[in-house]
C-alpha cells in the first residue's frame, strides 16, 4: 500500500475517532491492473477533486484503495441487519471499506467508500470482491436517480482491477468508488444496540444528528427538546419521502433489509433493483425474494417496517421508562403513512400535471381509477405519463395507444382534462428516460466484454433524463416482448 500526499486528497476519519467500536481499521487487497471504467467528472468537480489526478496511475490506486492519502484511516464498518425479516447480528462491510471523510467547503463531510475492495473480518464466506457488471450497474442506477432528482448515494468512479471473480463464471472484478451523505444505516443502529453499551448508542445517535443536521426543537411531533426522538422522527421523514420518489419512478429497490436503509434519506446499495415497466404492485425482479417480501406495492410498509426496527434501536434514548420510551416511539412511527401518503398524492399530482387548486378528492379519485386502468392493460408506467402529456397538449392518441380498454381510458381522460393539466409541467417531473432493464444489461454486458461505447451512451441520456432527445428512440421504448417476463436480477453480486 502507497501514502499519497495529503495535497492530493485529504479524508477525515471522523467516523473511525468517533466510533471506533464499529470500526474496524483495514486496507484494500492489491488490485493487480487497474484499469478506469468510468469517472463522474461532474460528481468529482463538485468534490473538488482533479479529474487529471483521478485518472493518473496514482488516483487509480486511490480509487481502489490501495493508495490512501496521508492520515487517512480506511475502515470496515460493523452493522447488523434484518436481512428478509431475518435478524444478524454481526454483518458489516464484508467488501467494502470507508476511506474516510471528504470535508466540503461549507464543512460538510461526504463519505468516500469503496465497494469490492477485498475481505475484511466481516467477509464471512464472501469473497471481498465484486465483478465489473454489478459495480457499472450501481453507477448507471444511482446516478440516473440522481438525475431524476432522488436521494442516493453517488457513484465517483468504477475501476477494474485485472483480477478475476469467481461467480458463476470467472468475471473482471472490479471495485466501485462511491459518495454519500453517510453510510449510517438502520442497521448501524442495530448494532449499538446489540452491544447494549449505552454510550456507544449515544454517542452513534449524536453523530447522525450533528451529520445530518437533525433540528431539534423545532415544534414538530417529536419535540419537547427530545433529540433521539426528533432524529427518529427526522428518519421517518426522509425515508417517507424517499420511498414516495421510488414509487413515483417505479423504482424496485429489491433488497430493503434495514442494513440498506440510510439514516439520511439516501438510497443505498443498487444490488438486485431495477425499474418496473408495465405498473403492477406485485413486481419482482430480485431471484432471491420469493415471497415478494420486496415488491414494488410492498416497499412502503417494508420501510415502515424497518423503521420500526430502528424505533426499537432507540428505545433506551428515547426516554429512561421504557413504556414511555415506546408510546412516543409508536406515536412517531404512526407519521410514516400520512407522511408517505402526501408525498405520493403530491407527486402524482404533478406527475398528472394538475394545479395545486384542483380538489385533492377528485384528484385521489383520479389516481385510484388511473392505477386500476394501468395494471388492467399492463401499461408502460414511464411511457404512459409522457404521452398523457401529449394528451393534455390536445393530441390523445398516443396514450389511447397503450390501452386496449378505450372506453375506460377514454371515460378518465375526460374526467382528468376537466382538472385542466398543464403538458408542459407534466414533461418536467416525468422521465422520458429511466434504466430500463435490458438496456442497462446490453450495456453492462458490452462492458465486461471490453466495449464502453453503449454504456457511455447510456449515461449520458440518463443524465438527462427529462429532455428527449433525437434519434435515441430506442432508450425510451419497454423491453421487447421476450425480455420482460423472464428478467431476473441477482443479489451476492
Ligand atoms: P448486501 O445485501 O449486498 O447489502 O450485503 C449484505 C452483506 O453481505 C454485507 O455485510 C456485505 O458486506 C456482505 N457481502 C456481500 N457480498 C459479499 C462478498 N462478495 N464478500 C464479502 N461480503 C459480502
Ligand atoms: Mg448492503
Amino acid at each position: 500500500m502507497s501514502v499519497l500526499p495529503a495535497q492530493a486528497l485529504r479524508l477525515d476519519d471522523r467516523f473511525a475517532s468517533s466510533l471506533p467500536e464499529m470500526a474496524v481499521p483495514w486496507q484494500a487487497e492489491e488490485a493487480p491492473e487497474p484499469r478506469l471504467l468510468a469517472l463522474n467528472e461532474p460528481l468529482a468537480a463538485e468534490l473538488g477533486l482533479d479529474p487529471a489526478v483521478l485518472r493518473a496511475p496514482e488516483g487509480l490506486r486511490l480509487l481502489v484503495g490501495t493508495a490512501v492519502p496521508e492520515g487517512a484511516r480506511p475502515v470496515a464498518q460493523a452493522y447488523s441487519g434484518h436481512q428478509f425479516g431475518g435478524y444478524s447480528p454481526r454483518l458489516g462491510d464484508g467488501r467494502a471499506l470507508l476511506l474516510g471523510e471528504l470535508v466540503g467547503a461549507d464543512g460538510t463531510l461526504r463519505d468516500l467508500h469503496l465497494k469490492g475492495s477485498g475481505r475484511t473480518p466481516f467477509a464471512r464466506g464472501g469473497d471481498g470482491l465484486a465483478a465489473v457488471g454489478p459495480m457499472l450497474r450501481e453507477y448507471v442506477i444511482s446516478e440516473a436517480m440522481h438525475a431524476l432528482g432522488i436521494p442516493t448515494t453517488r457513484a465517483l468512479a468504477v475501476v477494474a482491477t485485472g483480477r478475476s471473480v469467481r461467480r458463476e463464471t470467472l468475471l473482471p472484478g472490479a471495485v466501485l468508488a462511491r459518495v454519500a451523505s453517510s453510510h449510517l444505516r438502520v442497521g448501524s443502529f442495530q448494532y449499538a444496540r446489540a452491544t447494549d453499551d449505552v454510550d456507544l448508542l449515544r454517542r452513534l445517535a449524536d453523530v447522525a444528528i450533528e451529520r445530518h443536521g437533525v433540528v431539534v426543537g423545532d415544534g414538530g411531533a417529536a419535540d419537547a427538546g427530545n433529540r433521539y426522538l426528533a432524529l427518529f422522527d427526522a428518519v421517518v421523514g426522509v425515508q417517507a419521502s424517499l420511498v414516495a420518489r421510488w414509487m413515483l419512478v417505479g423504482f424496485v429497490h429489491g433488497v430493503m433489509n434495514t442494513d440498506n436503509m440510510t439514516i439520511s434519506g439516501e438510497t443505498i446499495d443498487y444490488g438486485p433493483c431495477a425499474f418496473m415497466e408495465a405498473y403492477d404492485p406485485d413486481t419482482v425482479y430480485s431471484s432471491i425474494d420469493e415471497g415478494g417480501r420486496y415488491r414494488y406495492g410492498n416497499q412502503p410498509l417494508a420501510a415502515e417496517w424497518n423503521l420500526a426496527r430502528l424505533a426499537e434501536a432507540l428505545l433506551p434514548l428515547i426516554a429512561d421508562d421504557a413504556e414511555q420510551a415506546i408510546a412516543l416511539a409508536v406515536e412517531t412511527l404512526k407519521t410514516f403513512r400520512p407522511r408517505y401518503d402526501a408525498a405520493f398524492a403530491e407527486g402524482m399530482r404533478a406527475k398528472l400535471g394538475l394545479p395545486a387548486d384542483a380538489d385533492d378528492d377528485a384528484v385521489a379519485g383520479l389516481v385510484d381509477d388511473l392505477l386500476g386502468l394501468l395494471r388492467a392493460g399492463h401499461v408502460d408506467w414511464t411511457s404512459f405519463f409522457r404521452r398523457l402529456a401529449d394528451a393534455a397538449r390536445g393530441d390523445a392518441e398516443p396514450v389511447r395507444l397503450l390501452f386496449l380498454d378505450l372506453a375506460g381510458i377514454d371515460g378518465w381522460l375526460e374526467r382528468w382534462r376537466a382538472l385542466v393539466p398543464d403538458g408542459a409541467a407534466m414533461d418536467r417531473v416525468n422521465p422520458v428516460y429511466i434504466p430500463r432493464n435490458h438496456l442497462v444489461e446490453e450495456a453492462l454486458d458490452a462492458a465486461t466484454a471490453g466495449d464502453l461505447t453503449l454504456l457511455e451512451e447510456l449515461l449520458e441520456v440518463l443524465g438527462s433524463p427529462f429532455d428527449e432527445r433525437p434519434d435515441h428512440e430506442r432508450y425510451a421504448e419497454p423491453a421487447p416482448q421476450d425480455f420482460g417476463a423472464t428478467f431476473r436480477t441477482f443479489c451476492g453480486t
